[in-house]
């Protein structure tokens, strides 16, 4: 089957989280499995495109209600990534070095999806299934089914997944112009609590509707950012299909981005020399436990609560472990982290900012994984840092909830608390050093979890069998 992806992140052309590496490894494990699956996303000024050959397929233009604008789509010529990857070029919108975050988004991300659906609408063989990922493709199964110039896209089946339900893309109907004309009396396909919603459309419009685990789906219907009702409504097309990691790119074997490369059997030294030289970069103490946290400093992930957790970890179980943070976000999680370091300075440091390499670093020299996450869709970080024996001490919630189990149960072989507030972090991070001190457990649980298997096999073919109902 030929399927076209797209999505504004795809490792490693543009990555800001999960998004990115979901999109970078899919397509490749359905094209392993005898498919034709292609990525599509916008081509902002990042360092893959000046360090790859490109080819152009499709120049035209199209128009965002009274602006019309010239649009080119390039193609990577040697297929690198193992699938066909495609960027949009639209001049003076999309060719930014950031991915999100500026005033005119919208008006970027709504060009960029109509210039998909005018290239796609070209072809003289329209794909099997067209694969949207998040709010920001999210208009694109309303436009394919309801839009006078796309018609010829209504019967080419489509599929939502939702990495993120936080972040939904709304904008005033004030903008409603900018969407290629559509029969008014449809305006509830776009609508969600009086303005145009991208992701709520998306839910109401494409055929199949996936998130990234189970449990965040069961979340989602009393916690979505106000769609609490839609995925009630919806809730017939609506399935759970975890993400799968890519151990092309996340093994501590062969990752590129490390100097001390490891296996289960040499998972000791192999992880010494690996701390070394991450507690000598940030100061830190080799010897003693250290629990590391990557990501967005976001309420979301519960970054809010590590300055404090740590603080009181220092106090109540004593300077028994170090901690590493990597992250960018809200500046006063930022201010509240850097400010930590007057405090704990040998047993503490931070690094704010985006750093791919030093995170790859980070899952191989620590000993914990810390996500304290108020949401977690699927979360990969635990994933990558079981694979590289880094012991996850999560919440237990969303994917999280589904991919770790406590050392308490039988069989179990992480940490895993209720409720993201201080006290249950603090006291993850006791039982987590105890754990550590006895050595002959903690040695047995890192080789078990590098052994176990997290890879999409079993995901590209739940996909595979969505796709297939359609036909
Ligand atoms: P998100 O909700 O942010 O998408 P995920 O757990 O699904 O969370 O994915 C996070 C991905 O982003 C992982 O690959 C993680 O290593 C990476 N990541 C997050 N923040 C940073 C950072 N500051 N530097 C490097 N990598 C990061």
């Amino acid at each position: 089957m030929q399927i076209v992806h797209v999505s504004a992140e795809c490792y490693p052309v543009a990555k800001v989280g999960g998004l990115g590496d979901v999109v970078g490894s899919l397509p490749k494990f359905l094209n392993e499995l005898g498919h034709d699956a292609s990525v599509v996303m916008p081509m902002y000024r990042s360092k893959y495109l000046y360090n790859h050959d490109w080819e152009v397929v499709h120049k035209a233009s199209s128009n965002l209600g009274h602006w019309w604008f010239d649009y080119t789509v390039i193609k990577e010529k040697s297929d690198a990534q193992g699938f066909g990857l495609y960027l949009i070029d639209i001049n003076g919108l999309l060719d930014r070095e950031k991915v999100y975050g500026y005033e005119d988004d919208v008006e970027r991300f709504c060009a960029f999806q109509i210039a998909f659906a005018n290239w796609v609408c070209s072809w003289d063989t329209l794909p099997h299934v067209i694969h949207v990922h998040d709010h920001h493709a999210g208009l694109i199964p309303f436009i394919m089914q309801h839009t006078y110039a796309f018609k010829r896209l209504e019967s080419v089946p489509s599929v939502l997944t939702i990495h993120n339900a936080q972040y939904q893309g709304s904008f005033g109907w004030d903008k409603t112009t900018y969407l290629p004309q559509w029969d008014s009396w449809k305006r509830g396909m776009l609508e969600w609590q009086g303005a145009i919603n991208p992701l709520a459309s998306a839910i109401k419009c494409a055929w199949k509707v996936t998130t990234v685990s189970n449990n965040y789906l069961g979340k989602l219907k009393h916690m979505s950012n106000g769609l609490e009702p839609l995925f009630e409504y919806e809730k017939g097309k609506c399935s759970g299909i975890i993400n799968g990691i890519d151990y092309e790119v996340w093994d501590p074997q062969k990752d590129t981005y490390l100097d001390h490369h490891y296996s289960e059997k040499t998972i000791s030294e192999g992880k010494s020399k690996n701390k070394e030289l991450l507690c000598k970069e940030f100061g830190l103490d080799p010897n003693k436990p250290l629990f590391v946290f990557i990501g967005r400093l976001v309420g979301e992930k519960g970054a809010d609560l590590l300055p404090q957790s740590i603080y009181d970890s220092f106090q109540f179980i004593g300077r028994k472990m170090n901690f590493l943070v990597l992250g960018s976000g809200e500046t006063e999680v930022e201010s509240g982290l850097s400010l930590l370091k007057n405090y704990a300075k040998q047993d503490y440091n931070v690094y704010i900012g985006y750093n791919e390499k030093l995170s790859h670093l980070m899952y191989a020299g620590a000993d914990f994984l810390l996500m304290p996450s108020r949401v977690e869709p699927c979360g990969l970080n635990q994933l990558y840092a079981m694979k590289y024996g880094t012991v996850p001490v999560v919440r237990a919630t969303g994917g999280l909830k589904d991919t770790v189990r406590d050392v308490g149960e039988n069989g179990g072989y992480g940490i895993t608390f209720l409720n993201t507030s201080v006290g249950n972090i603090t006291h993850a991070i006791f039982r987590a050093t105890e754990l550590y001190h006895q050595k002959e457990t903690f040695s047995t649980i890192r080789k078990k979890i590098m052994a176990l298997d997290f890879s999409w096999t079993r995901s590209a073919n739940d996909y595979v069998n969505l796709y297939q109902s359609f036909y």
